[in-house]
């Protein structure tokens, strides 16, 4: 007879991480699939959750060595350290956001382990996954908590107010890199009654744009993008499209209240869009949010965490956005975690069986060796 796999939640322990890999209802599905699930006390706290919720759901509730012990697989918002895994069934999995590039040694010490570990940024982007994708459910997040930050960093207000003391102007708002996550902060600086325009170098983006009754704003001159862009993804601009970009970014900037970068492009620091000549040419008390903080900022002069003025503008980013919104980031990253386990879950095997195309994207580690081509050579 198969017994259910045991499933492991740890509390994250990475400096400002609030999140939770899993909630009582994916507990609770979870549980419905055949597993037996073990929290780790505390986990939840940070997106408001007590243990009393994971029990009453129908999971253990107990210390991390206990939760951990002859665990099948541990989910995790970020990865583990290797040292609080000792206990693990062999092979067990480790299924998070791992940050394979950033976290090189500790991938390593999971191979060491004999773990397998799966990164679930990885997911490729193919319609069956996009249930599954981390990177898009707590990017639009981040995209929506971009905006409301700025907002409130702003010393004035979003809306356009006909008052009886007099009419106060809509904010202008321009969001660079429309994404996930901008086209998120789009439609709430939209919501909020802001003035909005963007700009991408994915011609496709030129359409959601104008569906969100935003104004687009982009290079004429030289050919960007076509299309989607692969996967999606954007890649590095020739340096005459940077060039024409940089000119239109001067001349457009410079009457925006709002600015919100997001311009990310996978596997390489993220591209530098605003200069601190061009922050010096918009108005005092201007903010600029810029969402690629983590990846080394679109903006001249971001330091994550911290408010920088310059010339006047503040200058905001956050080293981990998403856990400014706790609750809803755990709820979907949890559900995410769940729609991967469940899409594999095979009732004989009582638990998850990767398919090549899904699992070789995203395994990192295996049989004690480093198994991921983009980690290899
Ligand atoms: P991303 O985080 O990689 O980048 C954010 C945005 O920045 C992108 O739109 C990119 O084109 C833009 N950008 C890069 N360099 C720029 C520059 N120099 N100037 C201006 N903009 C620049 O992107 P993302 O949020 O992951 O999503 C990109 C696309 O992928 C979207 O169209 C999204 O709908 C799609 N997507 C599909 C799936 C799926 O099918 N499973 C999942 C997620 C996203």
């Amino acid at each position: 007879m198969v017994t259910g796999r045991k499933i492991a939640v740890l509390r994250e322990r990475a400096s400002g991480e609030t999140r939770v890999s899993a909630t009582p209802e994916t507990v609770k599905k979870l549980i419905a699939l055949g597993a037996a699930l073990h929290v780790e006390s505390g986990a939840g706290l940070s997106a408001s959750i007590p243990d009393e919720a994971y029990r009453e759901a129908g999971a253990e509730v107990g210390e991390a060595a206990a939760v951990v012990a002859g665990a099948d697989i541990v989910l995790g918002v970020q990865g583990p350290d290797v040292a609080l895994l000792s206990g693990v069934a062999p092979g067990a999995w480790v299924v998070a956001g791992l940050d394979p590039f950033g976290q090189r040694a500790r991938v390593d010490a999971y191979a060491q382990a004999g773990i397998e570990a799966l990164a679930m940024e990885f997911m490729p982007r193919i319609t069956r996954a996009q249930s599954m994708d981390i990177l898009s459910s707590q990017s639009n997040l981040a995209g929506y908590k971009a905006v409301i930050l700025a907002a409130d960093t702003y010393g004035r207000a979003f809306p356009m107010m006909m008052t009886a003391a007099g009419t106060i102007s809509a904010a202008k708002c321009f969001v660079m890199g429309v994404g996930v996550a901008g086209l998120q902060a789009i439609a709430t600086a939209r919501r909020l009654g802001a003035q909005v325009s963007a700009t991408d170098v994915r011609s496709a983006t030129k359409e959601q744009i104008l569906s969100l009754g935003a104004k687009p704003i982009f290079v004429e001159n030289v050919a960007g993008i076509e299309g989607e862009g692969a996967g999606g993804y954007a890649t590095e601009m020739s340096e005459e499209y940077q060039k024409a970009q940089g000119e239109l970014v001067s001349s457009h900037i410079a009457k925006q209240d709002i600015v919100i970068t997001t311009a990310l492009i996978p596997g390489r620091p993220a591209p530098r869009l605003i200069t601190d000549a061009q922050i010096a040419s918009m108005k005092p008390g201007s903010v600029i949010f810029d969402l690629a903080a983590p990846q080394g900022g679109n903006v001249e002069g971001t330091v994550a965490d911290e408010v920088v003025e310059r010339h006047g503008v503040k200058i905001i980013g956050l080293s981990n956005t998403p856990a400014h919104l706790p609750a809803d980031a755990s709820a979907l990253f949890a559900r995410n975690l769940f729609n991967f386990l469940s899409a594999f879950w095979d009732k004989e095997a009582g638990g998850p069986v990767l398919d090549a195309e899904i699992g070789d994207a995203i395994r990192l580690t295996q049989g004690g060796r480093i198994v991921h081509e983009r980690l290899l050579g």
